[in-house]
């Protein structure tokens, strides 16, 4: 296996969990600025700080490191296409022990932890087969008291982009305080029940305060934002006006009878990083 593919994804890692992106801390800081309440602020503040610190000391942001998922654009003519499978699996074991991530990897019949975030299906991985010679891999690692607030909902598809909105402002309510907020939303539209979903998750890679190309999603992704931030949940559920950092929506053509809508939930502590690969094997990480 080549090592130093296994060396690269272990450092995206590592940089994932313990670096907040830039959009995500800014979108933090200006959280902190628009807030009035004094818990809101305080809230924000030690997030702000905790960020901080983990990335002078290199620790990670969260003590639940989350489920480590890779989402693989594979182009066809990179010649380690056939070994990114292991490259991840053994990268993912080896950040367990160096970082250290929390073994998050539990078999479900004997409920037996791993030890070392691998296991059936796991780390999870997304492939899109592209052209041209580069790998382009995501890492998310995501927590599970957000994915927890996670849903789908398999609405009529005359309920619109009303049913949509509904159907996601709900859900946020329902959560409350759990999802460490504020959080960022994750929404897909169309597909299938298990494409809707997928797409969900993917569009938390596109970076906060970017809309959607289409006007109408776009649209759609400011409006659930202002009405979720109306909900005073705020910061870590103790009220004020950051209720979301920003909403993310992906979609696609849906069947006649159906319109899946799968929402993600993501906490303020949302960790990403990036890594392509060439055809020479050189490496490139960033966030
Ligand atoms: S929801 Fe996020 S911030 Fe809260 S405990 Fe889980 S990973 Fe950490």
């Amino acid at each position: 296996m080549e090592e130093n593919l296994i060396k690269a994804t272990v450092e995206a890692i590592q940089l994932a969990v313990t670096n907040l992106p830039k959009d995500v801390v800014n979108a933090i800081k200006e959280a902190y600025e628009r807030e009035e309440s004094k818990i809101a602020k305080f809230n924000l503040e030690n997030i702000l700080k905790s960020i901080e610190i983990s990335k002078s000391e290199k620790i990670p942001i969260c003590q639940d490191t989350g489920t480590i998922t890779f989402f693989v654009e594979a182009g066809i003519k990179n010649p380690y296409l056939s070994e990114i499978r292991e490259i991840l699996v053994e990268a993912t074991k080896q950040a367990t022990q160096k970082i250290p991530l929390r073994p998050n990897a539990v078999d479900i019949l004997t409920n037996k932890n791993s030890g070392d975030n691998t296991g059936r299906f796991t780390p999870i991985l997304h492939w899109e087969l592209v052209d041209g010679d580069k790998i382009r891999i995501a890492v998310l690692p995501k927590g599970g008291g957000s994915e927890n607030c996670s849903a789908l909902a398999m609405l009529n598809p005359g309920e619109g982009f009303e049913g949509v909105k509904k159907f996601v402002i709900e859900r946020v309510k329902e959560c409350g305080g759990k999802p460490c907020p504020p959080i960022v939303l994750g929404i897909g539209i169309g597909g299938s029940a298990d494409l809707a979903l997928k797409l969900a998750k993917k569009s938390l890679l596109r970076p906060l305060g970017i809309r959607h190309e289409n006007e109408k999603i776009a649209q759609l992704e400011k409006e659930i934002l202002e009405e979720i931030n109306s909900l005073g949940i705020g910061p870590m559920g103790m009220g004020g006006r950051t209720t979301a950092l920003d909403v993310k929506i992906e979609y696609a053509h849906r069947h006649p009878a159906s319109q899946p809508v799968g929402l993600i939930v993501q906490c303020w502590a949302h960790r990403k990083a990036f890594i392509e690969i060439d055809k020479e094997g050189s490496t490139k990480i960033w966030q």
